[in-house]
């Protein structure tokens, strides 16, 4: 892989750099429509879905490219698009496997944040086993009827449609009988309920379905192919902006350090205590291992190849060192990093300039920093992933593994 920046990258980066210079907001972004005319703004910039193609709204933007613009955005620190599960996820999928018309209706409004997305996958007992969903549609004749209940749906109400799994087949082994739809959320029949977490915050919502709706030409695929089509989904979805993550733990790590200038630890200043410093040295060579986790997966991008199992690597990686990294700031800050609000502003994560896209607060970074290892397949299932499908190790023993072979005659 070759890891240097062309004349063009720098030329490029010098561009976005002023651009964001000029155009961060100076206010916090405190409303729904706040943040949507923030991402037309940055859309109208050409940063946002760079890297799709034109006829959709695209850049066509090389990977490399939409690297730079997400690591410029991480420096300074801005708000991110407020549609990122359907820029992420939603639209890749659709790209791939969807019809002309479905092209045609969602892509351009998912693009300008017209219309929000959100991802109807798991269900109470359905998260590392998905396909033990249970949540059904049925054939009605002129659509299909969808009837059960989702969990962990991020930004659930604020979406005005969803990708489901579901149900479309109940006699065949599970993997066999599940399809993938576009769901309108805004109709009866729907129920979103938002989840109270340990912050304070409620990012998530479970959903219920009662008779709700979907038209039939909103199958995406083919009929009982939703699984295939999920992994498409999830591959988007893993390793997926870990550069990115790289500039803002550097950012956090850079902030830690002028914090620990001043913080008073047993009589002097937190910087010149020896673990302290191990801390610090261990989570900036971390992060190292991290940037080129990230450029291994841009090279293979780069190259016009979709992203493999080793973004499996990279989001084992990300996940266990953001535990593993605020759980250090943790112990350097003491009684500070308990704060969930009126941190001192000297030890305070921002100095604040009020734009920030992040919480930017020690104590609820550190709340969030579980999530990641559960989120897009558990730390256990990547594990899982790379030992099967990197180093090629036999598949782990699974009931139902047994059943399919046995009902292959295997
Ligand atoms: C912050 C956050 C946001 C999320 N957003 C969404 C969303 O927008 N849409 C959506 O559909 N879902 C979302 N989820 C749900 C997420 O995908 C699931 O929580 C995840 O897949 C884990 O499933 P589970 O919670 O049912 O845990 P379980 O599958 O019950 O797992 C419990 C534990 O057992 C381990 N385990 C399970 N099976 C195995 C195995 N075979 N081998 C080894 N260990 C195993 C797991 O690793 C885990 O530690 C979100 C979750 C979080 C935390």
């Amino acid at each position: 892989m070759d890891l240097s920046f062309t004349q063009e990258d720098i030329a490029f980066r010098a561009r976005v750099r002023k651009w964001f210079e000029e155009n961060l907001p100076k206010d916090e972004l405190k409303s729904l429509d706040e943040r949507v005319a923030w991402h037309r703004k940055l859309y109208a910039a050409g940063y946002v879905g760079m890297g799709w193609p034109k006829e959709y709204g695209g850049q066509d933007a090389r990977p490399m490219e939409q690297a730079i613009v997400q690591d410029e955005m991480a420096r300074v620190n801005a708000p991110s698009t407020v549609n990122g599960l359907g820029l992420s996820i939603v639209g890749p999928t659709i790209i791939h496997h969807g019809t002309p018309e479905q092209k045609s209706r969602f892509l351009r409004k998912i693009m300008n944040a017209e219309e929000i997305w959100c991802q109807l996958f798991s269900e109470p007992n359905a998260g590392s086993d998905l396909a033990a969903l249970k949540c059904r549609a049925d054939d009605k004749g002129d659509h299909w009827e969808i009837n059960g209940q989702k969990v962990w749906t991020s930004g659930g109400f604020i979406a005005d449609w969803g990708i489901l799994l579901a149900r479309t087949d109940q006699n065949v082994p599970k993997h066999q009988g599940i399809s993938f739809f576009l769901i309108n959320m805004r109709q009866p029949g729907i129920d979103v309920r938002p989840l109270k977490q340990i912050t304070g915050g409620s990012e998530f919502c479970e959903v219920f379905f009662t008779k709700s709706r979907v038209e039939k030409d909103h199958l995406i695929g083919k009929l009982n192919q939703g699984w295939q089509i999920a992994q498409t989904t999830l591959g988007f979805e893993r390793g997926a902006g870990t550069l990115n993550r790289v500039t803002t733990y550097l950012m956090s790590l850079r902030r830690l350090v002028d914090v620990c200038r001043s913080l008073k630890v047993n009589g002097h200043t937190a910087i010149e205590d020896a673990a302290v410093r191990q801390k610090i040295g261990r989570a900036y060579v971390e992060l190292e291992v991290m940037r080129y986790a990230g450029l291994r997966i841009l090279s293979r991008l780069e190259k016009g190849q979709r992203p493999g199992p080793e973004s499996s690597i990279a989001k084992l990686y990300y996940s266990e060192y953001d535990k593993r990294y605020h759980h250090w700031v943790m112990e350097i800050l003491g009684p500070y990093g308990n704060l969930l609000e009126g941190t001192p502003a000297a030890y305070a994560e921002e100095t604040g300039s009020g734009a920030s896209g992040r919480h930017g607060v020690w104590g609820v970074d550190f709340l969030q920093s579980f999530g990641p290892t559960i989120y897009a397949g558990s730390s256990q299932i990547q594990k899982n992933i790379i030992g099967e499908r990197v180093l090629g190790l036999p598949k782990e023993v699974r009931t139902d593994r047994i059943e399919i072979a046995k009902q292959k005659g295997g």
